[in-house]
């Protein structure tokens, strides 16, 4: 089975300006890949560099060495080298990103919102609409909020939204970090089995949960920190 992702080598250090450039080594010559229907558990303590791993995986953080590479519309693309706009492109097509917050809460009905990163895949409106209002009820999202912006729900409420819209697009590869830190059981239950799903259709996912029972309803494979990395 082809890989859908690849991280080969990959190093990150941030430079630590506002403590004499002392120079932190996060990430360390870090190897693995991804395969259709495998759910990739990132685990190791707060600070280990999970959070930062996701992000060059979704070309946040530019990495100081080595490959992350994508199978983006039939082709490799290495985000590493790629230009903004072939980022902005394996975002829209082929990577989707799910994190505790809404980055930003636009003054956009929830239900726009959550349907949009469908119609940029390429679905019609009313399928889009019909992806959302599915993901919408499976999240429990009561139907007098859709038509308003989420900007005044609660973090629980806007969580939901969020995984909603990043679930919606249907992306073969799914980067997800806590996306069920402030939920009660029942919808942390309902993100367990929307994820599973994904990953049964054939998704690659790549997650970071607190959460153990979460990470072992969801996970096919745990990778520890620090033993991806090998000393360069
Ligand atoms: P985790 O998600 O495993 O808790 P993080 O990836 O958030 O860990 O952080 C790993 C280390 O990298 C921490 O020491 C953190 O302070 C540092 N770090 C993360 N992002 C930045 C940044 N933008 N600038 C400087 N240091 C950072
Ligand atoms: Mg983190």
């Amino acid at each position: 089975m082809t890989a859908l992702l690849e991280v080969s080598n990959l190093s990150k250090t941030f430079v630590l300006h506002n403590q004499g450039g002392v120079v932190s080594d996060v990430i360390q010559n870090c190897s693995f890949r991804v395969r259709q229907g495998e759910a990739v558990m990132l685990v190791g303590p707060s600070g280990s560099g999970k959070s930062t791993l996701l992000r060059c995986l979704y070309g946040n953080y530019l990495p100081d060495h080595g490959s992350v590479d994508i199978l983006h519309r039939g082709k490799v693309v290495d985000l590493v080298q790629s230009f903004p706009s072939t980022i902005t492109d394996v975002r829209r097509h082929t990577v989707g990103w799910v994190s505790q917050f809404l980055r930003v809460i636009p003054r956009v009905p929830t239900i726009e919102l959550v349907a949009e990163p469908a119609i940029r895949m390429g679905y019609s409106v009313n399928d889009s609409y019909e992806r959302a209002i599915s993901l919408l009820r499976r999240l429990n999202v009561p139907e007098k909020l859709w038509q308003l912006a989420p900007s005044t729900f609660s973090g629980g409420e806007q969580q939901r939204v969020n995984v909603a819209r990043g679930l919606v697009a249907g992306h073969s590869i799914l980067l997800v970090d806590e996306p069920t830190a402030s939920l009660d059981d029942d919808n942390r239950a309902a993100v367990v089995n929307l994820l599973n799903e994904a990953v049964s259709r054939g998704a690659a996912l790549v997650g970071i949960f607190h959460d153990v029972a979460v990470r072992d309803a969801i996970g096919t494979r745990q990778l520890h920190l620090e033993a991806l990395q090998t000393s360069a």
